[in-house]
């Protein structure tokens, strides 16, 4: 039987959608808008078009959108010198700079300048330190899109062999903090994993975040397993994941497609995380469903 395709752009048009609707209502009952301050350095093409993504899924949301842009030759002082009005400033809840930052800039600086309430990315060293730890933190919107998406297939994840594939700060670390506190069982593969297809054959869950077109085939797959699929890389034959899906859904219960799977819920989840941290800086309640 052919496995199922998770629909990553659905579940994240109805996430968006419930996020609208409890923005509403924070206006309507408390006064308070929400509002995600996305700062860009220099012209990168990818970079520019992720920005303007955000920012009208943020209006669309209802929430309060702010943009700066920077010459890529802006110093690392101007950068921190609008990442300290931006913590000031009340209006600000979610602070994202977007990524990659020109060489000359000293990336872990400037990413944890970031206010740890602000830091809807989750990649400060402090949120990270939280989410390892078991604190209240803010997470990673890649993992926490895909942890939405086991959840909503699967249920329970307790006791589930999960495997997932890179290791890096901002999905594979994160990723698997999140699978371990479900207390599934996970195992990090990397670059570095002998015989990887024997370790992916063992899991009911596989996240692949590698950047390696259609690396995974399908008899690496348990069958039955679900697959998320992270991987973005732009090939000749256009935009495909780190699976080999067809392969991969002839063998597997569930797989995310790309694109369509993982990706629309990425920005999504930047919308929860600016929702949930204009709650907390309000002292009012985490919005509901929405929170790792
Ligand atoms: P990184 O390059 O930072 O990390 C890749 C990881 O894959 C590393 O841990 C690396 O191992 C591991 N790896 C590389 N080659 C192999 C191999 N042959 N076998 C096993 N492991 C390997 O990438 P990111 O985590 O930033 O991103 C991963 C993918 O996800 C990319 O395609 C990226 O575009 C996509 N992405 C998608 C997002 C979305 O919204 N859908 C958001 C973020 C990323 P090692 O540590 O040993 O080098």
């Amino acid at each position: 039987m052919a496995a199922t395709r998770i629909d990553g752009k659905a579940f994240a048009a109805e996430l968006r959608q419930r996020i609208a609707d409890q923005v509403a209502a924070l206006k309507a009952e408390h006064g308070v808008t929400p509002g995600l301050a996305v700062v860009l350095v220099g012209e990168d093409p990818a970079s520019q078009i992720y920005v303007r993504s955000k920012n009208k899924q943020t209006v669309e949301a209802g929430m309060n959108s702010f943009e700066h842009r920077l010459p890529a030759d802006a110093t690392q002082a101007e950068l921190l010198a609008l990442i300290g009005r931006l913590n000031a400033d009340r209006e600000v809840h979610g602070i994202l700079v977007q990524l990659p930052l020109p060489d000359h800039i000293d990336e872990a600086e400037v990413i944890n300048a970031i206010s740890v309430k602000k830091d809807v990315d989750g990649f400060t060293v402090a949120n990270a330190g939280r989410l390892a730890t078991g604190q209240r933190a803010m997470v990673p919107c890649t993992p926490l899109g895909c942890l939405m998406l086991l959840r909503d297939l699967l249920g329970d994840l307790s006791g589930k062999e999960a495997v997932v594939i890179g290791r890096s700060n901002i999905v594979g670390k994160p990723m698997a903090a999140l699978l371990t506190a479900e207390s599934a069982t996970v195992t990090v593969a990397h670059s570095r994993t002998v015989d990887l297809p024997a370790v992916v054959r063992r899991a009911d869950i596989v996240v692949a975040a590698v950047g390696r077109p259609q690396m995974v085939k399908g008899d690496w797959i348990k069958p039955g397993a679900t697959v998320i699929d992270v991987g973005i890389n732009r090939t000749e034959d256009g935009l495909v994941g780190d699976v080999d899906y067809d392969a991969v859904a002839a063998v597997a219960g569930a797989v995310t497609p790309v694109p369509g799977g993982v990706g629309p819920m990425t920005i999504a989840c930047l919308l929860a995380n600016t929702l949930t941290a204009c709650c907390r800086s309000n002292g009012l309640p985490d919005p509901k469903g929405l929170v790792a």
